[in-house]
């Protein structure tokens, strides 16, 4: 008799972008999936998101006469880790990109298109994220949601993946499962899928892989407690930079919404407290966190102007904020100073210089390059913002199938993780993370992760 209450031929645990990705992708493969989520609605880390991610080749970027393609974006990849990534992973999702954007838009309907605000920038050498305008990540996990439901996958919610079991050969044959309550149950499975995100909300955990972020407010998903990659590691799986994460400087406060990266790109600057700049704002958007959070009080001020708030006004962020009348607002740079309690006298120099160098098309004393920005000129925006902890980029070591590898290098046959319960392609630290690589993993490598695990389906 077997040991399990009922069996599946493949188990996801997690129902963020990953999970929904593995779980379309089985099906598509002929094998209908059991989903478990640990709350009790569709969300995670990507319904926090900004719902973009890259794709390199796409049908959308080829419509907007962009030259890009796999090696180009794995090029981009191992560029910005500074050659410190996996350089199989990397393959794996260069390769993978453009091909899972067509499936999900043409097989799912999930109407993503090239984001023509995010110009190539951050280490992104084209213009390559996509997005589903006008619409937040929220809106688009429900909308895999509704996928899931259109194409008959059960989730289960309030279910948490608390346990794996393995047979003497390392094969997974089953799950425990902790209802909302208390109950556990053991599903068998021929493969299982860890898409439970990353461990951002486990402070243990945060504290011990990159203590540096012990001063970082939190701003991810607080299902994310690290439960894919301390299970995995106990069965004995390798773990991979697990000091990786994306910070974010530009978290409102007190609203606690991300001001969108297009406003930077756009032209906006940041400065302190006291009204000085700090950083070349075009470089790191996930690194910048440090140099902000070194200033005084670890905060700062995101200075555009009516022109960038228009051409950046339908990302809901930005609309968001608006809505709330969260941004001062001034004709003027003394204006705007008084406003927000900064020297005029700074404020005045940060942007007459920048205004200065950006005439002439140069390059300013942080090293950013002023020939296509332009920089605010009035009239002026402010927003307050601080540094946060986003989410973690390290975890389980996975091959380019996505399959689980153990400390050894081998593979277990039936276990696959990917987004961020997976080692993703941002190297060791803070440094390393392209823009919208959280999503590209969690999607690319949930597909991979959802093919591969039909494959073994025994029924
Ligand atoms: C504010 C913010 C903005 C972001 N913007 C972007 C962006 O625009 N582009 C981008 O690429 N990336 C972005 N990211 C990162 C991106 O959201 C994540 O990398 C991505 O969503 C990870 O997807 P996932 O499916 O792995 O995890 P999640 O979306 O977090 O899904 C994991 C799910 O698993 C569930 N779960 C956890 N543990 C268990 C368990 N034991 N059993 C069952 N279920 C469990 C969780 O509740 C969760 O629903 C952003 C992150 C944040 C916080």
């Amino acid at each position: 008799m077997s040991d399990f209450d009922f069996t599946v031929p493949v188990l996801i645990a997690g129902a963020g972008a990953c999970g929904a990705a593995a779980a379309l992708a089985a099906v598509d493969a002929g094998v209908m999936p059991l989903v478990i989520e640990r709350e009790d609605r569709a969300g995670g880390s990507t319904g926090m998101s900004q719902g973009l991610f890259c794709a390199a080749g796409s049908q959308s970027q080829r419509d907007h006469g962009i030259e890009d393609d796999a090696d180009i974006f794995f090029a981009d990849i191992m560029a910005k880790a500074r050659g410190q990534t996996d350089p199989v992973i990397a393959r794996a999702l260069a390769d993978n990109s453009a091909s899972t954007l067509e499936w999900l838009r043409e097989s799912h309907d999930l109407p993503w298109e090239l984001d023509t605000r995010f110009r190539a920038s951050y280490g992104n050498s084209r213009q390559r994220i996509h997005g589903w305008p006008g619409h937040s990540g929220l809106e688009m996990v429900q909308l895999f949601h509704r996928r899931m439901d259109d194409a008959g996958i059960d989730v289960l919610m309030e279910t948490k993946l608390v346990d794996i079991f393995v047979d003497d050969d390392g094969r997974v044959t089953g799950a425990a499962l902790e209802r909302v309550d208390g109950a556990i149950e053991k599903v068998g499975c021929d493969a299982l899928i860890l898409a439970c995100g990353g461990f951002g909300a486990n402070r243990a955990m945060t504290d011990h892989y990159m203590p540096e972020t012990k001063a970082l407010r939190y701003n991810g998903h607080e299902g994310s407690h690290g439960e894919a990659i301390f299970i995995g590691e106990r069965l004995g799986a390798a773990l991979g930079d697990m000091g990786s994460y994306q910070g974010y400087a530009m978290l409102t406060d007190p609203q606690g919404i991300s001001v969108p990266p297009p406003v930077l790109i756009e032209g906006g600057v940041i400065v302190n407290r006291l009204g000085d700049r700090f950083t070349d704002e075009s470089d790191d958007i996930a690194g910048m966190v440090h140099p902000l959070s070194g200033q005084p009080e670890g905060m700062g001020w995101v200075i555009y102007d009516a022109e960038i708030e228009g051409r950046c006004k339908d990302i809901p962020e930005l609309a968001q904020l608006m809505e709330l009348n969260a941004q001062k607002a001034s004709d003027s740079l003394d204006g705007l100073a008084a406003l927000i309690g900064v020297d005029p006298v700074k404020l005045v120099a940060a942007l007459f210089d920048v205004q200065q160098v950006a005439a002439k098309g140069g390059t300013d004393g942080f090293g950013r390059v002023w020939t296509n920005d332009r920089p605010p000129q009035g009239p002026y925006r402010a927003l307050k913002v601080t540094g946060a902890l986003y989410h973690t980029q390290g975890g389980l070591q996975i091959d380019g199938q996505a399959r689980v590898l153990r400390s050894d290098g081998t593979a277990f046959p039936n276990l696959f993780a990917g987004g961020g319960s997976a080692r993703s392609v941002s190297g060791p630290s803070s440094w390393g993370y392209l823009p919208a690589m959280g999503l590209t993993t969690a999607i690319v490598l949930g597909r991979l992760a959802g093919q591969a695990a039909a494959s073994l389906s025994t029924n």
